[in-house]
């Protein structure tokens, strides 16, 4: 045997046919290195046989005892019952698919050992199903052993897969993995065969779960550093090949971004002029920029844009200014149509709702090269535009920002100068493994005068009061959002990790009940369009306006602008307000089911009140009770407006797939590494990174064992 390729296909395997490989594709394992790498989510303890009077329904156990008889049970459905006693108590355990052969071995006198979920059947405890295995007599104790549990997927049983992952180990004949200048690491494919491992050596260490638990950590934190090693690699090549690269250099000259600054009517603040000549400075190069701007909400990025933008249109070259939502784009087009325009520069506006000969004209002035600037959400320009010029582009908010989608815009051959700005606070160390191939620069300072927004957290039972609230600060000349989320509270959280054991298939060969308790579908335009009606019922002198994801674009285009405009004082919202809205006026946020938001959201919504001079106030409305790391969450917002502080809580209570927006979008950076849990790894990555020499052996041997994107990614961009 052996000879296997990390990149052959799984069907190379014996006993992997098109069926099971495309069953097998459902799990995102296609070649013989995504086997390997389809970790275990959780392992089995089966060092110790629970005594059957000690069992407990909805426990998973390793039991053994006597045969005491088997019979053909008819109830519902037939099934065969084999009932087991030891010294303690009885168990039985039920087959409802069984063969002549099988029901005969069940003897009077022999023993079973079986491995199983024990439940609550008609006649008492039993397994339905359990992994089993015969003896004559009483069996001797268990190996100790720790079994592997991996996620699963229809139609594939734990043992195939488990027997798929070992036979690729023991025949892939292939090196694995970065091959690490310390000796104290073991190789990849060493520590990979002890993640799937299944026996133990040591058998009877009275400790032997422990330090086999040790190892298995040991081994995991190997193959994460690997991942984080070979990201960290990935990025420090697209950054050289960057530096091959040229795009049009946008030196200073007519010098039309100090008329910007004398009509701004505010100054620039430190921060954010030392971010400007950042990013100007960039531009003068014939490099392409790629530059992070990292700003906490409210911190001023748009100036920042609106300067770079100045520069390429001093040039005759035009910017892309991409959103993420129509709302935010329409917001940019009238921020920077006030700011440019007195200086002659073109702002178009591209949104879907544009009416197609509208649309036509539209997009006849930018190939036309009459708009300089044009502002659009990310998916028009995914769509493709056909510009003139195009040196520039910005992409704002952008926090699901995953490794593939770098360089999203070329234009003719070329990759123009990129800036990306998020106020997504992401911790420094994070950072450098995440965005290596970028250059970054954080705005790490408020506009002066800003007041820390006052933080609520109010229980739901005094909703009321809260409205009136709302009422009495209308009076006193506030703007007011009020958010909304979901209308019921009864579903619990579902997080991630209770999906994917859902998603697990059983050994009893029963369809997994876990289905039955997904969440509800949530559907905050229902609770946003219910509140409205409810709070215009109890404020009727209030003028309030409504906007959710699902009205038509215009109207919620009107109901900003009135809201902007002052004409409305009362914005009900889902979370569509999220990112970017910018209404200096509004000093009052309330937030309907506030414990059903992570932490990023909840501050990412709260930055949109406390912009302007006065002191704002947010209320976070919560259905009792709450869980524990829900109240953690409320209580960092009651104690904090710092960005930085509340991203480094989040990465302790949640992880970095929800602050980095990843998570529920599926576009996780990575597969293995967890940089909540490994987040100590990476320094220990970026230094193993910057001492070894750049080849082609390692780049070949980090591509066909990591996934970032294709080869040709890796080459170039
Ligand atoms: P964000 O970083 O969240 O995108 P914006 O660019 O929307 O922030 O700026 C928030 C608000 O602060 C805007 O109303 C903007 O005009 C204002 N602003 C920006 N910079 C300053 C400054 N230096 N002084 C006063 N106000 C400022
Ligand atoms: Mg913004």
């Amino acid at each position: 045997m052996g000879g296997l390729k990390l990149r052959d296909s799984v069907t190379a395997l014996r006993g992997v046919g098109p069926g099971s490989a495309k069953r097998l594709a459902r799990l995102g394992i296609a070649e013989i290195r995504d086997l390997l790498l389809h970790l275990p989510l959780r392992y089995q303890d089966r060092t110790r046989t629970t005594p059957l009077g000690e069992l407990a329904a909805g426990t998973e156990c390793l039991v053994a005892g006597e045969i005491l008889g088997a019979d053909v049970n008819y109830g519902r459905r037939r099934s065969l019952l084999v009932r087991l006693q030891d010294d303690s108590g009885r168990l039985a355990m039920r087959l409802f698919h069984y063969s002549r052969g099988q029901r005969e071995s069940f003897a009077p006198g022999a023993w079973v050992r079986c491995f199983g979920a024990v439940r609550m059947g008609p006649l008492g405890l039993e397994m339905v199903h359990p992994e089993y295995r015969l003896f004559p007599s009483e069996p001797p104790p268990p190996a100790p052993e720790l079994t592997p549990v991996y996620r699963q997927t229809e139609g594939i049983a734990t043992a195939r897969l488990a027997g798929w992952i070992q036979a690729a180990l023991a025949d892939v004949d292939e090196e694995f993995g970065i091959p690490l200048p310390d000796q104290d690491f073991p190789l990849l494919l060493d520590a990979l065969r002890c993640v799937h491992g299944r026996a133990m050596d040591d058998s009877d260490v009275e400790d032997a779960t422990e330090e086999r638990k040790a190892r298995l950590a040991a081994a995991r934190r190997r193959i994460v550093l690997d991942e984080l090693l070979a990201h960290y690699l990935v990025m420090k090549r697209r950054r050289a090949a960057r530096g091959g690269l040229t795009t049009t250099p946008l030196p200073p000259t007519r010098q039309l971004g100090r008329e910007l600054l004398r009509n701004l009517g505010f100054r620039l603040t430190g921060a954010q002029a030392r971010v400007a000549r950042d990013v100007l400075n960039d531009l003068a190069s014939n490099v392409p920029m790629m530059r992070l701007l990292q700003g906490d909400v409210g911190s001023g990025k748009t100036v920042i844009a609106a300067f770079a933008a100045i520069r390429a249109a001093e040039h005759g070259c035009q910017t892309a200014l991409m959103a993420p939502t129509e709302i935010l784009a329409e917001q940019h087009f009238e921020t920077l149509s006030a700011w440019l325009g007195p200086l002659g520069i073109g702002v178009g506006l591209l949104t879907g709702r544009l009416a197609a000969a509208e649309r036509r004209a539209r997009l006849a002035a930018v190939e036309g090269g009459e708009d300089l600037v044009v502002v659009g959400t990310h998916a028009l320009f995914q769509s493709g535009v056909a510009f003139q010029r195009l040196a520039l582009a910005i992409v704002d908010e952008q926090h699901r920002f995953g490794v593939e989608q770098r360089m999203m815009l070329r234009h003719k051959g070329e990759v123009p100068h990129h800036l990306v700005m998020t106020a997504t606070p992401i911790p420094r160390t994070l950072t450098m493994a995440l965005y290596a191939d970028m250059d970054v620069s954080v705005i790490d300072e408020l506009p002066p005068g800003r007041q820390a927004v006052r933080t609520r957290v109010v229980t739901m039972s005094r909703r009321n009061d809260v409205i009136a609230h709302v009422g009495q600060a209308v009076a006193a000349g506030a703007q007011v959002y009020w958010v909304c989320t979901v209308i019921d509270g009864q579903e619990g959280e579902v997080g991630l990790a209770g999906q994917a054991e859902a998603a697990e298939t059983t050994t009893t060969g029963e369809a997994p009940p876990s289905i039955a308790f997904r969440a509800a579908p949530r559907d905050p335009e229902r609770a946003a369009t219910t509140t409205f009606d409810e709070l215009q019922e109890m404020l009727p002198d209030v003028r309030s306006a409504l906007v959710h994801g699902r009205l038509p674009a215009t109207e919620k285009a009107t109901a900003m602008a009135a809201f902007k405009a002052g004409e409305i004082d009362l914005l009900v919202a889902t979370t569509v307000i999220e990112v970017g809205v910018d209404v200096p006026n509004a000093s009052l946020m309330v937030i309907d089911n506030a414990e059903r938001l992570g932490l990023a959201q909840l501050h990412q919504l709260r930055g949109r009140v406390g912009r302007g001079s006065a002191r704002s106030d947010c209320v976070l409305l919560y259905q009792p009770p709450l869980s524990e790391v829900a109240t953690q969450r409320l209580a960092v917002l009651r104690k904090t407006n710092d960005g930085f502080v509340i991203a480094e809580k989040d990465l302790e209570l949640r992880g970095p797939g929800d602050i980095l927006g990843t998570r529920q979008t599926g576009e996780q950076a990575f597969r293995i590494a967890d940089l909540a849990e490994d987040a100590a790894l990476v320094p220990l990555a970026t230094r193993i990174g910057d001492s070894l020499p750049d080849s082609p052996e390692l780049a070949g041997q980090i591509t066909s064992t990591w996934a970032f994107g294709t080869d040709a990614d890796y080459a170039g961009m």
